[in-house]
């Protein structure tokens, strides 16, 4: 199933929980904006080469659109709408002021030259720069775009509108950028995980934890697990698969990633098949990489009791289900990874007062946040008697309704 059906098919089971209005659930459903520009750019030896961009703007109920632009060869209408879509929801249970968008380059960014990197940056910029703003939709790096992305960005915006820090999120911090925003979505995963461990009378330091993916993500969630005195028992990126029972160490693993660009190799643990990890014993199983890892084919040998989606779509609806059935506890992605855009959402707060916040404010508030939104989605569950993603799923879709219809949708 695809990740625009999937997230489609959770929000339509959430507006039937709250008794959504049918014309009003369609509506809430359908992008306000879909964006497709075409990119030509010269590379460094002249000749020309042409991509498509795209900018799915869904919704703008709750405040300007927020999310994303994502660089990779995969990038199609289908997954940018249905990321969009879950920026919708996700703002809403964070309850921060925002409305939900993506965007995306159907690019190897690995093949370009940085010089081919900027131009293309520049050039998406100069086409959508009327469609996005500082108050109506704000970007951020994803996949395959970073600080130094944002700061092109920032740079083709001013441009055309003068100079405006906000239009950006994730920037270098010289150009406006939030301190804490690098761990923010690590630090969130781990606010959120103590917040749904606390409900089960334990902490992370007397449980074992098994990460798939060791980027941003995943490593600070890691460091953050294992300062907490958690066990991080297997590790996996892209290069490999590590184990040791009795907990990695972590900053060690880190230095070693620094040093050689890869997990292999680290003295600290035995290599593990890639496959093995998501299956591997462990109390909670964090999956900070790809969206669908968890499937049909592997959840029903699964053995964390329970499941923080730090990344995107981790878990396909049929692997949802199976592990729903055996008893695994989810906590569903639009809440346990939202820490990325309630950082996001400080770092604009601060543009636009022009004065910077301290980062112990930042990770303060931060988990005063991800505190609150739990609080509430555990509000929901009670309240609809579902489990924690349609928690969480009825929780933003219902603050999303009320606002369309405080502001009047029908006229
Ligand atoms: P990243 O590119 O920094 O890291 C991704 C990691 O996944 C890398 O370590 C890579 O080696 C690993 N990986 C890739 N394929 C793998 C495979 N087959 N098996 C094991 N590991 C594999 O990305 P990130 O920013 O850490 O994002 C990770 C996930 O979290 C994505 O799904 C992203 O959409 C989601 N997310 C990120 C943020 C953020 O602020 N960075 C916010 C919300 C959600």
């Amino acid at each position: 199933m695809n990740s625009l059906v999937a997230t489609s098919r959770n929000f339509r089971r959430a507006a039937q929980l709250l008794g959504l209005d049918s014309k009003l659930e369609k509506s809430l459903l359908i992008p306000f904006r879909e964006i497709k520009v075409e990119c030509t750019i010269p590379k460094d030896d002249g000749t020309l080469v042409s991509y498509v961009g795209f900018r799915v703007q869904h919704d703008n109920a709750r405040g300007p659109m927020k999310g994303g632009i994502r660089y990779h060869p995969e990038v199609d209408p289908d997954e940018v709408n249905a990321l969009a879509q879950l920026m919708t929801w996700k703002t809403a249970v964070a309850d921060i002021p925002y409305g939900g968008a993506k965007g995306g380059i159907g690019c190897s960014p690995r093949d370009l030259s940085l010089s081919e990197l900027e131009r293309l940056t520049r050039v998406f910029t100069q086409k959508i720069h009327d469609l996005i703003g500082i108050h109506t939709d704000v970007p951020a790096p994803d996949m395959g775009t970073n600080s130094q992305t944002m700061a092109w960005i920032l740079d083709e915006y001013s441009k055309f509108h003068g100079h405006s820090p906000a239009i950006v999120t994730g920037k270098p911090i010289d150009l406006g950028g939030s301190l804490g925003r690098d761990a923010a979505t690590g630090r969130g995963v781990v606010f959120a995980a103590e917040a749904l461990l606390a409900e089960y009378g334990k902490s992370i330091s007397e449980l074992t934890f098994v990460i798939q993916g060791f980027g941003n993500v995943g490593s600070w969630a890691a460091q953050l697990i294992h300062e907490r005195g958690g066990k991080v028992v297997a590790v996996s990126d892209i290069t490999g698969a590590i184990k040791n029972p009795n907990g990695i160490d972590i900053p060690a693993l880190s230095k070693h990633k620094t040093e050689t660009g890869s997990l292999n190799g680290f003295h600290g643990g035995d290599a593990m098949d890639m496959n093995e990890l998501l299956v591997h014993e462990c109390d909670v199983l964090i999956p900070c990489a790809l969206g669908g890892v968890l499937n049909r084919e592997n959840a029903a040998d699964v053995k964390a009791k329970y499941i923080i989606e730090a990344a995107n779509h981790p878990t396909d609806p049929e692997a949802d289900e199976i592990l729903s059935k055996k008893g695994v506890i989810i906590l569903p992605d639009i809440y346990a990874n939202a820490g990325g855009v309630t950082v996001s959402y400080f770092e604009w707060v601060q543009n636009i007062q022009g004065f910077m916040w301290e980062e112990e404010k930042v990770n303060q508030e931060l988990q005063r946040y991800m505190r609150k939104a739990f609080t509430n989605i555990k509000a929901m569950c009670k309240t609809h008697d579902c489990n924690l993603r349609m928690g969480a799923f009825t929780l933003g879709v219902n603050r999303v309704a009320r606002a369309t219809l405080l502001r009047g949708w029908e006229a």
